[in-house]
């Protein structure tokens, strides 16, 4: 067998294609761009490349890129000012503050004065609750891009054992939830779970985001299995996923490449969750995206 791959540069570029439609009629309606500011402090190269490329994404859907570098050295009330000055900013309808921050700023004091209702990143401990509790908030992107190419995959989660590495804030928690919340059987591993293989090997649904190169093994994998690999691990050989993937490829029935799988989906997302953000502030139906 040889698994299908699932290309998740083609399906960002759909869902990329249905944003820039929906704002379109957005705009035509609102009279005005649906907005994202993005705020980077500091120089850390592949942050800046992340701003950019979100910047392009933004742009390119026919919305309002407003990009804030700020220097390495600034304080956290300049940083805090400069969010409460977002929120403020009705142009402005999705807020972003690259991670991570400079050890010297407070990250969660950040995240937690950013407006939740323009959280596009879903990292606000409102918008976690609400994703814990079913109620509408912003799922961070990389777990909801994950979601979207599992559905592609699957229209129908509800009872498959669904196996997720990871437990971070940003993807393995969030990603549980989606899978939950889909009516998948959940299962969280991580750093201290005793046998991973054990309960990898039962997933039907198996989402990788451990920040280990190659971590999960061909033989760890159920026949069949669709996996997702999160992971971005720049090695000697290049980008290379948390899978095995050339092992991976002979047992399960659909998997993410590294690169070009989750990776361009978060991108997609978050122009996604801007949209979505610009309707509810403007109180006008979003398209389903
Ligand atoms: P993290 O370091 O915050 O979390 C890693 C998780 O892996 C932890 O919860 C830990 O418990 C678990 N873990 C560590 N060692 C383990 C082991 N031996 N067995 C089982 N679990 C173990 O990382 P993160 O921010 O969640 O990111 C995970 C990966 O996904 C990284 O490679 C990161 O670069 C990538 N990532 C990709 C995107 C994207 O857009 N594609 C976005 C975010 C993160």
């Amino acid at each position: 067998m040889t698994a299908a791959i699932i290309d998740g540069k083609a399906h960002a570029a759909a869902l990329r294609g249905r944003v820039a439609d929906a704002v379109a009629a957005f705009r035509e309606r609102a009279g005005r761009a649906p907005g994202l500011a993005v705020v980077l402090v500091g120089e850390d190269p592949a942050s800046a490349v992340y701003v950019r490329n979100k910047g392009k994404a933004t742009r390119e859907a026919g919305m309002a890129s407003f990009e804030h570098r700020l220097p390495a050295d600034t304080d956290a009330a300049t940083l805090l000012a400069l969010v409460a000055q977002l929120n403020a900013d009705p142009a402005v309808d999705g807020i972003l503050v690259q991670l991570p921050l400079p050890a010297h700023i407070d990250a969660e004091a950040v995240l937690l004065a950013i407006d939740p209702d323009k959280d596009v990143d879903g990292f606000h401990p409102v918008n976690a609750g609400r994703l814990a509790i079913g109620a509408e908030g912003f799922v961070p992107c990389t777990p909801l891009g994950c979601l979207m190419l599992l559905k592609d995959v699957h229209p129908q989660l509800a009872g498959l054992e669904a196996v997720v590495i990871g437990r971070s804030n940003i993807v393995g928690k969030p990603m549980a939830q989606l899978l939950l919340q889909q009516s998948c059987t959940v299962t969280i591993v991580h750093s201290r779970t005793r046998d991973v293989a054990a309960h990898t090997r039962r997933a039907d649904i198996l989402v990788a985001a451990v920040g280990i190169p190659r971590f999960v093994q061909g033989d760890w994998i159920k026949p069949g299995a669709t996996v997702i690999d999160v992971g971005i691990n720049r090695t000697d050989a290049g980008l290379v996923g948390d899978v095995d993937f050339a092992a991976a490829q002979g047992l399960a029935g659909a998997i993410t490449p590294v690169p070009g799988g989750v990776g361009p989906m978060t991108i997609a997302c978050l122009i996604r969750n801007t949209y979505v953000s610009a309707c509810r502030r403007e109180a006008l139906d979003a398209v389903a995206l």
